[in-house]
């Protein structure tokens, strides 16, 4: 049972109202498959319900003195952290995070997002160019207007922080469409805006189907920006979508990052770091690193002790504060990870641990995958695809020109890193490998103030840092005659 009882009604103009077609999905527990709640689906009229209140939002909330928005949005940090254990359970109940990730990571980096962004607000500073003689010209960046935001279920409580919190602090109104699997900590977000008085329709939070709500959403005339998180396949769907009214695309995709462990990497860190580059979340993430490339010098060590801690990683209920791996989000999402150790091994793959769901009894009923350690070669699917699971595909090279040529040898580009004492060697593979986030002696690492997006078939956009300022505002450049005088291209 959840303690909080939702109400089966989407966010609109600041209430809860009903789906139009009256509809619902189930919300399930991934740790048992059963069901938590069910929630109203949102459908294409529920979207341009929502776009109306925005729009109507919008001007008010953009016009705002950028301090007093600023200030609300710090107050919405403030309450997160008063609602820590509460949304803590949330997300492991919704999601199957562990809770001591969800209380170290997911939750104190939501509200560390939305206090970053708060400050934010009234920083966005235009500038002015030296232009003609007699003529000031100075560029002020300005909202967008209504954007959409659609994101997935594998971070739903910060993901919701990385969209909303840049798109309000540069004074856009929202409509926001969770994952269908995991809508429940957006959900209650949207009710803590309210409840720090952020006016009503400045967000608003539709849960529907991808295919529906989420199409609408990337459709919508009225849509000035769609910021997208999920898969590449669906990205491309978004930017079709778009294409109606030509609105910003912001996208976020897929990886298959590379994590390159050279023969003078200091062992016990390469191996922890590469465990939490794949291994936390369930792998469930775009930035994990889940190629893992060994020089061949130190490829036997390593594996054999990558593959003791993965066995001894403790699988459970992620309500236990013991667990450290929970369940995958979805039923449907475990046989698909499940598939691919049956795929590398058709395609000659070598599994070394894992690569079948726990014999355990009490994990029986959950989507839970053991942590997965498969050797591979280049060409191979679970070298290339991305498998979204706890799920690592190791591979050796003999040279550094070697180690790069494997690193870039994928159409994505997000999350890569690498192990090394060298420290020319170090910021060459920087300059060289084509991602848009590199780690040195560390993985996964994120901040607020730190741009996060990728290269290639990853996405482009940024979200985090001053970049993500400038996806959610446009420039307008304004041009002054200051002394009234005939422009000097008037002159006859
Ligand atoms: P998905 O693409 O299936 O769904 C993502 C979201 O898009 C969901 O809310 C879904 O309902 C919606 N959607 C589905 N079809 C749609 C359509 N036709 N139009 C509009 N919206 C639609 O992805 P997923 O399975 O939920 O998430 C996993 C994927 O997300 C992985 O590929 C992962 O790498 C990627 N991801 C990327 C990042 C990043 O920052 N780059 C972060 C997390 C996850």
């Amino acid at each position: 049972m959840l303690k909080k009882a939702f109400q089966n009604k989407l966010f609109i103009g600041g209430e809860w109202v009903d789906g139009i077609a009256g509809a619902t999905i189930p919300v399930l527990n991934p740790y048992d498959n059963s069901e938590l709640c069910e929630i109203a689906e949102g459908r294409a009229e529920d979207i341009d319900r929502a776009v109306e209140a925005a729009k109507a939002a919008a001007p008010v909330w953009g016009r705002m003195n950028a301090s007093d928005r600023g200030r609300l949005i710090l107050k919405l940090a403030d309450r997160i952290e008063e609602c820590t254990e509460e949304l803590i359970e949330l997300e492991a109940r919704d999601t199957g995070h562990p809770v001591r990730d969800a209380r170290k990571l997911d939750v104190p980096r939501t509200a560390a997002c939305f206090r970053y962004f708060g400050g934010m607000a009234d920083k966005v500073e235009g500038f002015l160019p030296p232009v003609y003689p007699g003529m000031l010209n100075y560029v002020q960046r300005e909202p967008i207007g209504v954007v959409g935001q659609i994101v997935p279920w594998n971070f739903p409580l910060m993901f919701t922080s990385w969209k909303m919190a840049p798109a309000l602090a540069a004074g856009n109104a929202i409509v926001i469409k969770p994952s269908e699997l995991t809508p429940l900590s957006t959900l209650r977000i949207a009710e803590l805006m309210h409840e720090v008085g952020i006016p009503a329709g400045v967000v608003n939070v539709v849960p529907g189907y991808g295919h529906i709500a989420g199409q609408r959403l990337a459709e919508h005339p009225d849509v000035g920006k769609i910021a997208f998180t999920g898969s590449t396949a669906t990205g491309r769907r978004v930017v079709e979508a778009s294409a109606g009214n030509l609105k910003k695309v912001q996208l976020e995709l897929g990886g298959k990052g590379p994590n390159i462990v050279f023969e003078d990497a200091v062992i016990p860190a390469a191996i922890g770091g590469s465990a939490f580059g794949i291994f936390h979340n369930q792998g469930q993430a775009c930035i994990a690193g889940s190629r893992i490339l060994l020089h061949e010098k130190i490829a036997d060590e390593f594996l054999e002790k990558f593959a003791g801690f993965a066995k001894s990683i403790r699988l459970g209920d992620p309500l236990d504060p013991a667990t450290e791996m929970g369940p995958l989000t979805s039923k449907m999402h475990q046989e698909r990870v499940l598939e691919f150790s049956k795929i590398a091994v058709d395609q000659g793959g070598e599994v070394i641990t894992g690569g079948k769901a726990p014999e355990a009894e009490a994990l029986s009923k959950g989507c839970f995958v053991e942590p997965t350690i498969v050797k591979a070669k280049p060409g191979d699917r679970v070298a290339r695809e991305e498998v979204f699971g706890p799920f690592a595909t190791v591979m050796t090279f003999s040279d550094d020109d070697e180690a790069l040529a494997l690193a870039n040898d994928t159409a994505y580009g997000l999350g890569s890193g690498l192990w090394t004492r060298n420290l020319p060697r170090a910021h060459k593979f920087a300059r060289d490998i084509h991602a848009g986030m590199v780690w040195i002696n560390c993985y996964k690492v994120v901040h607020p103030g730190s741009p996060f997006g990728g290269f290639g078939e990853s996405g482009y956009g940024r979200e985090m840092g001053f970049e993500v300022m400038r996806e959610y505002t446009q420039p307008k450049s304004v041009w002054v005659n200051y002394d009234a005088q005939i422009p000097p291209h008037y002159e006859r």
